[in-house]
Formats: C-alpha cells, sequence, structure tokens
C-alpha cells in the first residue's frame, strides 16, 4: 500500500481502542471524515458511541484525497441546476456551504490542529469555452447568494506568485474554501469524540447487519455485536455491507502525487478540468504541491479499480497536466504517489439510506465528501436518536428520481 502525504505526515498519537464488546448503544461504522464528524456530534450529546473501522482511522478517501473542504457540489452548479431543478440545487449547494463552515467550527472549537488555511479555492478555466462556463456559473451562484468571483486571467495571476500556463484564461473562485491535512482532521474529530466519551474499536470488519427484534446485530470478523443503532459510513465500501447498494455506489480510484518543496507560490486550494473528469491540489504548508486527478486517462476511468496502487499513465498525466497549469513546475521532482477509494454514485450526491429502525447509512460522495461531512454527521446523529429522516436530506434519499438504478 503507497501512503498518502497524509498518513506519512500525521505525527498524531494512535488513537487508543478496545477489544469489541459484546453489546453497545450506538456503533458508527467507518472512521473517514463523515464516521469521525457523525461520532463527535454522538459524543457532544453524551450517547457515548463506538467507533469500528476495518482497519484504523482516514484507512478510505478520507486520508488519502486532496485535502480541500469547499463549499459546492461534485457537478458545476450549471450542471446540477439542470439535473435536480434549481431549488433541490440550491438547497444542496446552500447545505454544502453550511457543512463547510459548520466544519471549521468544529476544527475550531475542538481546537484541531489539521493545518486549516481559509484562503479560497481557484477553479482554473483553460481556454475561452470554459472561461465562458465560469462567467455563467459565477453569474448563477451569485444570483441565488452564493460567494463566488470571476478572475481574468490578470486576477487569477495575482494569487499565484509562478506564471501561469498560456492556456489558463481566468478563473471562478470559491471564497468559501479552504484546505486541511486530512489525515489530522479525522485523527482530531475522533480524538474529540474520546474527550466526550467515545471509544473505537480498530482493525473490526463489520460483514453483515441482521434485524433483530429490538435491535440489531453486526456481524463482524471478531464476533457479533448487537446494538441498538448504527450508523455505517463506509463511503466506497457501502455495497459490501448492504448489498443493496452495490449498483448505486461505485468504488473508483483517485490518484494523486506529491512534489517535492517548492518556495511557497499559492496560498489557496485550486481545481481545474484539464481532462473531463478534473484535477485538484494545493501547496501544502510544508511546501510540496498535492495534485491528483486525470481519471480521464485510466482505462474506463479507474471505475472499479481498488485504491492501492497507482498506473504510470495516470500519473504520467499528473505531472504534465501540473506543467500546463505551472510551466515552472515541469519536470519536478515528484517526492510520493499514491491513490485513494472514491466512491460514485450516478447522479453525484452521496446516499442516505434509512433501511430499517435504527439504522442509516451514508456513502456515495462522488469526490466531494469534504464540505458535507460535518452538517451530514450532525444530520445523522440527530436521526439516529429520533429515529425521523432528516427534511434537509431528503434530496439525497435513495429514492430520489435522479439516481439510477
Ligand atoms: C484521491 C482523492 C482525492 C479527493 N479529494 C477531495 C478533496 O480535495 N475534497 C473533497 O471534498 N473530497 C475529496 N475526495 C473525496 C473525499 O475524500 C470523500 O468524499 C470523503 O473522504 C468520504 O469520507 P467517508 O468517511 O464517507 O469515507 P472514507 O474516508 O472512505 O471512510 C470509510 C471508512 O470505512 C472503513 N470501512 C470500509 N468497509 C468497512 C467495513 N466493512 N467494516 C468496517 N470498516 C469499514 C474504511 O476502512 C474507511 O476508513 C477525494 C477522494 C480521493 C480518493
Amino acid at each position: 500500500m503507497l501512503l498518502s502525504y497524509w498518513h506519512a505526515t500525521l505525527n498524531q498519537p494512535p488513537l487508543t481502542g478496545i477489544d469489541l464488546p459484546p453489546t453497545a448503544g450506538i456503533v458508527v461504522v467507518g472512521a473517514g471524515v463523515v464516521g469521525a464528524a457523525t461520532a463527535l456530534w454522538l459524543a457532544r450529546a453524551g450517547l457515548k458511541p463506538l467507533i469500528i473501522d476495518r482497519y484504523g482511522p482516514a484507512a478510505g478517501a478520507s486520508g488519502n484525497n486532496g485535502g480541500i473542504l469547499a463549499a459546492g457540489l461534485a457537478e458545476n452548479y450549471l450542471a446540477a441546476t439542470a439535473r435536480y431543478g434549481a431549488a433541490t440545487a440550491r438547497d444542496l449547494y446552500a447545505l454544502s456551504l453550511a457543512g463547510q463552515r459548520l466544519m471549521v467550527e468544529l476544527i475550531q472549537q475542538e481546537q484541531i490542529e489539521c493545518d486549516l488555511r481559509l484562503h479560497g479555492n481557484l477553479n482554473f478555466a483553460i481556454g475561452e469555452a470554459q472561461l465562458t462556463l465560469a462567467g455563467a456559473t459565477v453569474a448563477a451562484l451569485q444570483a441565488d447568494g452564493f460567494p463566488a468571483q470571476l478572475l481574468d486571467r490578470d486576477a487569477a495571476q495575482e494569487l499565484v506568485s509562478i506564471p501561469l500556463g498560456a492556456a489558463v484564461s481566468g478563473a471562478r473562485f470559491n471564497p468559501a474554501a479552504g484546505t486541511v491535512h486530512s489525515g489530522r482532521l479525522v485523527y482530531g474529530l475522533i480524538a474529540a469524540a474520546q474527550r466526550y466519551g467515545a471509544q473505537c474499536s480498530w482493525g473490526v470488519t463489520l460483514q453483515r447487519i441482521v434485524v433483530t427484534n429490538n435491535s440489531l446485530r453486526l456481524e463482524t470478523d471478531r464476533r457479533s455485536i448487537e446494538v441498538a443503532a448504527a450508523i455505517v459510513a463506509v463511503n466506497a465500501w457501502s455495497g459490501e455491507v448492504l448489498p443493496e447498494l452495490a449498483q448505486q455506489i461505485q468504488m473508483v480510484r483517485g490518484q494523486m502525487l506529491c512534489t517535492a518543496p517548492v518556495a511557497p507560490f499559492i496560498a489557496c486550494g485550486f481545481d481545474a478540468s484539464l481532462t473531463s473528469t478534473g484535477e485538484y491540489g494545493q501547496q501544502v504548508p510544508t511546501s510540496q504541491v498535492l495534485f491528483g486527478g486525470c481519471r480521464a486517462i485510466a482505462p474506463n476511468n479507474d471505475v472499479g479499480v481498488p485504491a492501492g496502487e497507482v498506473s504510470p499513465e495516470v500519473q504520467g498525466a499528473l505531472e504534465t497536466g501540473l506543467g500546463r497549469l505551472f510551466p515552472t513546475l515541469a519536470g519536478i521532482t515528484i517526492e510520493r504517489r499514491w491513490s485513494g477509494a472514491m466512491a460514485f454514485t450516478s447522479d453525484y450526491l452521496p446516499i442516505v439510506y434509512h433501511p430499517y429502525s435504527g439504522l442509516f447509512a451514508v456513502g456515495g460522495f462522488s469526490g466531494h465528501g469534504m464540505p458535507f461531512a460535518a452538517i451530514i454527521g450532525r444530520y445523522l446523529a440527530e436521526a439516529v436518536q429520533t429515529g425521523i429522516f432528516p427534511n434537509a436530506l431528503t434530496p439525497l434519499r435513495i429514492d430520489r428520481p435522479t439516481l439510477q438504478t
């Protein structure tokens, strides 16, 4: 397994764990950013959740991602409006904006040292057609009251202290965005949950959920555990635990690289559509550039490919792409490469699933889960106590019209 920058630079004491008990109140399955945030809300409410994970904290997408915490949807706002309808797209964007702000609050309140930097995000436009689209997107976002700015090439260049590539025509700037150290964020959320009474069992794989009269039985590779309620947040692996989700949530490999350190040249996160599946990155405080994307270069866009290894064609495209955005970085030494398991749905929205009393599941963030983790986690923590599906999450229900089965 290739080690991501986040895991390689974690510098955190291990989070304590206990042997899996035979019974528990509320169990959170999956210690990614979503499970971690959910457990924190539960623990803050005094419920002492038990978190279990097949490996440990941030083992999935959350510890292998780009670390961009940006309000917005996986899809461009105009495409989202066409797909979900104007009112739903607006509600979803508002949910992501509230979620991005809530995560910032959690980080600050719990004093999580995860290199949070709130400098926004630059979505570079490549060529005139993309700049026109950026302008229309900014106009639509502003009309709906969301923060967004259109920058021409000169204005975008002002935010970047090395020359932009010739193809960069401008940018859409999202001020409601930041960057984090993804690994330390997940560790910090779980450590905070532990301070409020949460416990963890590491190295436990949930295999099956059996509904009994008054409780749920979670069958794991260690032992079975009877629980009053469970929230399953295993994202790309949702279909392994709940087979009815296997068709809806597909594992997709996302690849990243990390350059050697370069003098600081950009403070905000950035993304672009050099290929149809998109690219994203940030320069971390230790001065390396993390850059990911280019799935379009892989056979079948790396859909269905498990994470772990990387492929030379995608990694080569990432190096070329980085040089197209920032020509002085062409040929730079690459320090490390890794991949992570994204989870895609057919309409690029996560699924919140409530198949029976006491059980909620969430997954399918389609490469854009960071702004949703805190707010969906809070709604799920409330829902598991009340048994009521949250109204705000209605657009994410599994029976929504835009989700193909
Ligand atoms: C390369 C890459 C770049 C990305 N960049 C960004 C970005 O910059 N910004 C952004 O918003 N999003 C990004 N994403 C997406 C984002 O990382 C995810 O949406 C988010 O991390 C999902 O969090 P999660 O907690 O739902 O899932 P995960 O982080 O995948 O966590 C799931 C956990 O469940 C555990 N698990 C799985 N099966 C079982 C089981 N049967 N029993 C017990 N435990 C189990 C796993 O070990 C894992 O720890 C990126 C993803 C990738 C892969």
